[in-house]
């Protein structure tokens, strides 16, 4: 049996992190890593360029889980300056576009290569090709698939999302193994399924609008942004925002749909202005009078829905009716929604262990001494735009300190 000091299962944001601060403390690490290759969940992140931090001051509202206040408090417990200084530190380094931080590279991979190589250069061993499927603690000592043990675990196994980049929830299996439980686990960042059904002809169209998601009449999320509809639904940034609230009333079986103003209200009257004068002139036909109101084949399905027949040249009143109907239904369009498009597209996990069953200074489980939870097995998940990452980095960072008997001078009180 090898001992080390510090065993950390996975070798993702958080389990990279955790490592080269324990490391950096003087720890004897090892990471064991199911994939064939640490960090590959990262390479993938914003769309291969790496959404690496958030500044978010407003984070109470952009956090899914039970206890919003306190992954706010964590969120913010690494002032940004000196989160974006440590990276600094080992090689990486940062840029603002609109708002987003990406590696000035917009090179997911360099963040990736940096942390693996800055990892073993500061002392972890990294082992991969190792799935970890048995954990268990006897006489104050962790035993990891009867053939690593340690003294402290830390758990940064990741939690359900995309099962193809490793994470298949695992962690929670092992957890349960230890005595540890979760919140119930949903799909989140994600696309939403509709029963549209013109959807064949507005696959791949991007529109900006206004969505609000309606659980049960209510509108439970708003947000404006662009949404994209594919052959199943639609998604986007604003959609898979709200994907896990729908994807909890879902299973409640609650009424979820998705309101879609492509068009505003100052819109549709300027457009039935000129849409009134030009009938009063005469001779077009409905699409002529629709086209480029919005994208073309958008405006086509609302024709089919609506049973109107594109060629049609209308008289006056009929013409304004229809019309009129047509810019109504884009300024809300109504999407009963079916399901979600589930863990397997789904870019985070919402749930995961409660956040007062950790000290939410050193990620230390609150019963089971020695053992730390990180990163997206604790239940805290953010809407996108760099916020996930950055409560991966900052629960990695401080678990692997802590574990190490380090100190960070930024503690808040649990
Ligand atoms: C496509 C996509 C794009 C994303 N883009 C962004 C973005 O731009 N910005 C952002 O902030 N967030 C983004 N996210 C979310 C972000 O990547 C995650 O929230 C973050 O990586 C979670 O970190 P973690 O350390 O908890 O787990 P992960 O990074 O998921 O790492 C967990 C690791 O544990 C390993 N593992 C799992 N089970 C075992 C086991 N039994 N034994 C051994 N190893 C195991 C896995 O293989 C994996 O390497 C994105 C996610 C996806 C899927």
């Amino acid at each position: 049996m090898k001992n080390y000091d510090i065993i950390i299962i996975g070798a993702g944001a958080s389990g990279l992190l955790a490592g080269i601060c324990a490391a950096r403390n003087g720890s004897d690490v090892l990471i064991l890593e199911k994939l064939s290759k640490p960090g590959k969940k990262i390479t993938v992140t914003g769309n291969g360029k790496c959404n690496i931090f958030s500044d978010r001051e407003d984070v109470e509202n952009i956090v899914n889980g039970r206890d919003k206040e306190a992954a706010a408090r964590i969120f913010k417990s690494i002032p940004f300056d000196i989160l974006v200084r440590f990276f600094e530190s080992i090689g990486i380094f940062v840029l603002e576009k609109g708002g987003y931080y990406y590696p000035v590279s917009l090179q997911a991979s360099t963040v990736r290569d940096n942390l693996v190589t800055v990892a073993a250069s500061s002392g972890c061993s990294i082992i991969c090709d190792c799935d970890v499927t048995d954990v268990k603690e006897t006489n104050g000592c962790f035993v990891v698939n009867k053939e690593y043990s340690c003294k402290k675990l830390i758990m940064s196994a990741g939690g359900m999302a995309r099962p193809d980049l490793g994470t298949d929830g695992s962690s929670f299996k092992l957890l349960k193994s230890l005595g540890v439980d979760h919140t119930e686990l949903y799909p989140a960042l994600c696309g939403l399924i509709t029963d549209f059904k013109h959807l064949k002809v507005i696959d791949g169209v991007r529109h900006y609008a206004d969505i609000s998601l309606m659980v049960d009449g209510y509108e439970a999320f708003k947000e404006h942004g662009e949404i994209i509809f594919n052959k199943k639904g639609i998604s986007g940034i604003p959609v898979m925002n709200c994907s896990g609230i729908a994807a909890r009333a879902l299973r409640r079986k609650l009424d979820v749909s998705i309101r879609i103003a492509v068009l505003t209200q100052r819109d549709r009257e300027i457009m039935l202005k000129s849409i009134w004068e030009r009938l009063v002139e005469g001779g077009y036909t409905i699409e002529e009078l629709l086209t480029g109101i919005a994208n073309r084949k958008l405006v086509y399905a609302m024709m089919l829905h609506m049973k109107v027949d594109p060629e049609l040249r209308p008289g006056v009143d009929d013409g304004f009716r229809i019309a009129g109907h047509i810019i109504d239904t884009l300024c809300c369009l109504t999407l009963h929604v079916t399901g979600t498009m589930g863990f397997e597209n789904a870019q985070v996990t919402n749930g995961g262990v409660r956040l007062d069953e950790v000290n939410n200074n050193t990620f230390e489980h609150k019963r089971v001494k020695n053992l730390y939870i990180t990163g997206e097995c604790l239940d805290a998940d953010f809407v996108c735009g760099g916020n996930n990452l950055t409560f991966a980095w900052i629960t990695g960072l401080r678990a692997g300190t802590y574990a190490a008997g380090g100190i960070i001078d930024s503690d808040i009180c649990n």
